[in-house]
């Protein structure tokens, strides 16, 4: 039975990167090791890591003013080390309210003392929208550009005269932003870059300052001039990682694989609208490409239908706890013969249950 991952996190691995991987396991780069073993002080590594970081910037289009980080604590640990980093010039920030990984960070931010956190709007209305909140001058104004849980999405980002921090970890690299209307941008890995464990920080250089009295791998200035290897980086996640960005660039790019996302997005939306048994009440320009939440409204069909899925080999297709239903979370790698599995088994269970 061929299986399809669904997951939300960590997901779905293009299945030519695992075979590489496998392959290499023996010998990495003719090395006679495995790159679990390679020194990060090596060459080897270096040439590995240089080569992922260009690739990076190659499928996102991030100039020289731009720093990257390949960083340990995942997402989680980036909000608390944004709001320590960016923060010395007014001690004032805001965040959309956009929904549950946003109040995380936000709530992270208000740890901190001294610093004064707006919040703005309500995820229940609908996406907030990005203000340019004139009157006042903000460190930043943080926007979760995708929101996993919730399955919406800023497409597009308005322009504001505040510096924008964006938590890309849902959807970076699968559809297009411009990286310039951004001061940073950071994601963890584990969705659409590659294994758990680390988080990839695309910063401005100019929003970087020494910061002594932070502990130093808090410290993304420090970071940058140690060219992330500060201490032993996360060596096996930045090599994965670095693979996944090569089958990207093969593929076409994120140009080709946001192109692809919207038509496996659509096949499965348009499912979902018009069924009589599923339904999904986000309005069309908000819907996420990567996360698909959709629902009977009936719990213990939901239970049912994520069950004989799973017997059918599709996994992981509960939703969140906080929201239950399901969520189908199309990340990168997914291929397009898992939605038309997924669509198939929910035409099948709609026969079944008179819908
Ligand atoms: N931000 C978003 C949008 C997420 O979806 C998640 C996890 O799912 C996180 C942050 C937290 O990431 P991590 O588990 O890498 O700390």
């Amino acid at each position: 039975m061929t299986v399809y991952n669904f997951s939300a996190g960590p997901g779905v691995m293009p299945q030519q990167v695992l075979d590489q991987i496998q392959a290499e396991m023996k010998s990495f780069n003719n090395s006679g090791m495995s790159i679990l073993e390679i020194s990060h002080r090596s060459q080897l590594y270096t040439e590995m890591e240089q080569i992922a970081e260009q690739n990076l910037r190659d499928l996102m289009h991030v100039s020289d003013d731009y720093a990257v980080l390949f960083l340990q604590g995942g997402g989680t640990l980036q909000f608390t080390n944004i709001a320590l980093n960016l923060t010395d010039q007014f001690h004032h920030v805001a965040y959309m309210n956009s929904g549950h990984w946003a109040q995380k960070a936000m709530e992270a931010a208000q740890k901190i003392d001294g610093l004064k956190v707006d919040w703005i709007g309500d995820p229940k209305g609908g996406l907030p929208h990005i203000q340019a909140l004139n009157s006042d001058h903000l460190d930043y104004l943080h926007v979760t550009t995708n929101n996993t849980i919730e399955g919406t999405t800023y497409h597009q980002i308005p322009e504001t005269i505040q510096p924008l921090v964006a938590d890309m970890s849902s959807n970076i690299m699968a559809e297009p932003y411009d990286v310039n209307q951004f001061d940073l941008i950071y994601a963890g890995a584990q969705k659409n870059i590659g294994p758990a464990g680390m988080a990839v920080v695309i910063v401005k250089k100019s929003r970087l300052a020494s910061h002594p009295e932070l502990s130093q791998i808090m410290d993304y200035w420090l970071e940058e001039q140690k060219h992330s290897a500060l201490n032993t980086p996360p060596v096996f996640c930045i090599y994965a990682s670095g693979l996944v960005f090569q089958w990207l660039k093969q593929f076409g790019g994120v140009e080709a694989i946001y192109q692809q996302n919207q038509e496996q997005a659509n096949l499965l939306y348009d499912y979902i609208d018009n069924s009589k048994l599923f339904n999904n009440t986000i309005p069309a320009a908000e819907r996420s490409l990567t996360n698909i939440v959709f629902g009977t409204g009936d719990q213990q069909l939901d239970q049912q239908f994520i069950a004989t899925a799973a017997d059918h080999g599709l996994i992981s297709l509960a939703g969140h706890r906080l929201v239950g239903g399901m969520r189908a979370s199309l990340y990168n790698a997914m291929p397009t013969a898992g939605v038309h599995a997924l669509i198939e088994q929910l035409q099948q269970f709609e026969l079944n249950h008179g819908g």
